[in-house]
């Protein structure tokens, strides 16, 4: 098994996969109106992102920013334990306690943990219980939709609540990109000479790096996951960065 990391200036950014599974949507009606040949360019891109039998194959990532002189930030959760709410569709019980340890992150000595947002396979462990001296950071605007039990399981000792962008350290700070969910976040980690941005799920599939306005049907807004999406990848672009992504197979990825 192997750590798979991105150095950026000064910050080592380390991939951690919980798990590998199909998805509950079909494809096809996840990405309802890409084109025959949107798929050949997505497929061609990410051809480890569809099973034989044209099922949606997505790895479960988090990743570690781990500066030279600072503490390990997580961003996202993952799929978490057996018992986990993502249980009723996601390949639980994941296995980051034990990536963590591959990687030698302690998860006591996690002092940070973003969550992009609060869908079920991006807070697994965050809600276990396993990052206990953490801080959750999470927009506020993000609790408006989730659901009572959701809301139940977020540790409320924990939990910093964001109103838009926020800087956590001298290379890394936190993005809104609102649109899959209203309070979808990502994270830019900005060092030296390199930029990176953690996409959370403004970027699920290989689809939205062909075709990035399609839409996506787990989309809450649709039009502003495009909008965000677009912008997000400018940025990057602009700097000939890196995107590092939870679901695509590879998880580091240059535009
Ligand atoms: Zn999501
Ligand atoms: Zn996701």
């Amino acid at each position: 098994m192997k750590v798979i990391s991105q150095r950026i200036g000064s910050v080592t950014v380390t991939a951690l996969t919980d798990g590998v599974g199909t998805f509950f949507t079909p494809r096809a009606e996840a990405f309802a109106s890409a084109s025959t040949a949107d798929w050949a360019r997505a497929d061609a891109l990410d051809p480890g992102a569809v099973t034989p039998e044209g099922e949606w194959l997505l790895h479960f990532r988090v990743f570690a920013i781990r500066p030279d002189d600072g503490p390990v930030t997580l961003v996202d959760a993952g799929i978490g334990p057996a018992d986990a709410p993502a249980k009723t569709w996601a390949p639980v019980p994941g296995r980051l306690p034990l990536e963590l340890a591959l990687a030698g992150i302690d998860p006591a000595s996690i002092e940070t943990v973003v969550l992009t947002h609060l869908h079920t396979d991006h807070v697994g462990w965050a809600v276990s219980g396993l990052f206990p001296n953490a801080a959750i950071l999470l927009q506020r605007s993000e609790l408006d939709w989730i659901s009572p039990r959701m809301r139940e399981l977020l540790p409320d000792n924990q939990l910093v609540l964001l109103d838009g962008d926020s800087r956590l350290s001298a290379s890394t700070r936190i993005v809104a990109t609102p649109g899959h969910t209203p309070g979808h976040q990502s994270v830019l980690v900005d060092s030296g000479d390199d930029l990176m941005a953690v996409t959370g799920d403004l970027l699920v599939h290989a689809m939205q790096l062909v075709a990035p306005l399609t839409a996506y049907s787990n989309e809450m807004d649709p039009e502003q996951a495009a909008a965000s999406r677009t912008s997000l990848f400018a940025t990057v672009k602009g700097r000939d960065g890196l995107l590092a992504t939870p679901h695509l197979t590879e998880p580091f990825v240059r535009l």
